[in-house]
């Protein structure tokens, strides 16, 4: 799924392998994180604390749309690892959803190829 090392299938039959592969990807089981996790640093409110001056207390944030409104949620350390890897799926299904429909444009294209192939000839 590296877009590097992907290339324009020549055929159709090179369109429908890669669509089987990225068919696997969209329609799997594991659940998708519909938002994004990241690490912020912040302050605790103790004045004493080395925090004081400058953030310094690793915190986990999870950002997501709901209904079109935005929220962010703290996340617990221990459910942090988890939730990354669901928001990185839910990436790697967004990049293989774009992958689909420049599939489907190839074929389209490649179909073309064939029905002018296919054409009879017009005086
Ligand atoms: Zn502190």
């Amino acid at each position: 799924m590296n877009p590097s090392t992907k290339r324009t299938p020549r055929s159709l039959e090179d369109v429908w392998r890669r669509r089987e592969e990225i068919l696997k990807i969209l329609l799997a089981d594991e659940p998708l994180l519909i938002g994004s996790v990241y690490d912020t640093l912040r302050r605790c409110g103790n004045p004493t604390c080395r925090c004081a001056g400058r953030p310094t207390h690793r915190q986990t944030l999870l950002i997501f749309t709901k209904a079109g409104r935005r929220y962010c949620r703290f996340v617990r350390q221990a459910d942090a690892p988890l939730l990354r890897e669901a928001a990185e799926r839910y990436r790697l299904w967004r990049q293989a959803l774009r992958e689909f429909l420049t599939l489907q444009n190839r074929e389209r294209e490649l179909l073309k190829v064939q029905i002018r192939k296919r054409a009879m000839p017009l005086k």
